[in-house]
């Protein structure tokens, strides 16, 4: 299985980069091919501009659509997001490792997503959801948080978490065309003692030796 890693963490000894080292290990014992693409170390421009394109359709007025559309046509973006579009056009499963920041993703991740999930090539022309351009590939969230897990169920302070995830998991993943897998969350590993941290390490090595059957999950506009 080829498993595309997207990283977002600026600290490359934080507990969520402990997360996409382990799962890339672990995959690629288990004999699968794995790419990480680590946002922070490759300094990824996060800011969806003119710069995208290498020819504009309009130059007069910059609809970034409009052009993401043209570029997908005419082969014309530029290298940074083409080797973006590369590595997802290669991967069956896409792993997002991130540490929840503000109830969403690190901008640096949300840039990503506005430069890469093009107009054209990962939904347009009608193919969202079930038809867009990622069907036939399986993406997940893997990421920490600062609050424990209590705040996070339906009755807890911060809300369900399935619920704040989807503008991520439906609005982003299920849109493209993913089908999404269940997160893996670690609630709260600043506040862990590192026994807990270890095995919480196990835990998810364990699930990713079955990962290559595990069946997805129902997302949807207010949650699983
Ligand atoms: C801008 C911003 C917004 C935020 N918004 C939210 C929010 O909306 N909701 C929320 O809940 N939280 C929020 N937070 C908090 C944030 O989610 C947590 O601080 C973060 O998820 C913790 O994960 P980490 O990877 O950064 O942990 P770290 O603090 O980097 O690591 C935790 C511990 O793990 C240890 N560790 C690292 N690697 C290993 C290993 N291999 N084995 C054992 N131990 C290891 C580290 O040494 C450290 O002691 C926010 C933080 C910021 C900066």
């Amino acid at each position: 299985m080829n498993v595309l890693i997207v990283h977002a963490h600026p600290e490359p000894r934080s507990f969520a980069s402990a997360l996409k080292d382990t799962a890339a290990a672990e995959l690629r014992s288990l004999g699968h091919d794995v790419r990480v693409t680590d946002l922070y170390a490759i300094g990824f421009e996060p800011r969806l501009a003119r710069a995208d394109f290498l020819e504009t359709a309009d130059p007069d007025y910059f609809k970034p659509q409009r052009e993401q559309l043209h570029a997908s046509e005419c082969g014309t973006f530029a290298p940074d997001v083409q080797a973006q579009l590369d590595d997802l056009a290669w991967s069956q499963l896409v792993i997002f490792t991130f540490p929840l920041w503000w109830f969403s993703l690190p901008a640096i991740l949300k840039g990503w997503v506005d430069r890469v999930f093009v107009m054209g090539r990962v939904y347009g022309g009608g193919k969202v959801h079930e038809t867009g351009g990622m069907r036939g590939r399986r993406a997940m969230l893997c990421l920490t948080t600062g609050g424990p897990g209590e705040s996070y169920s339906s009755r807890g302070r911060n809300g369900a978490l399935d619920a704040l995830l989807s503008h991520v998991q439906w609005g982003m993943l299920h849109f493209a065309g993913f089908e999404v897998l269940a997160p893996f969350v670690v609630w709260g590993p600043a506040r862990a003692g590192s026994e807990d941290l270890a095995a919480t390490l196990t835990v998810w090595r364990e699930r990713l030796r079955a990962i290559e059957k595990e069946a997805p999950v129902t997302v949807g506009p207010l949650g699983g």
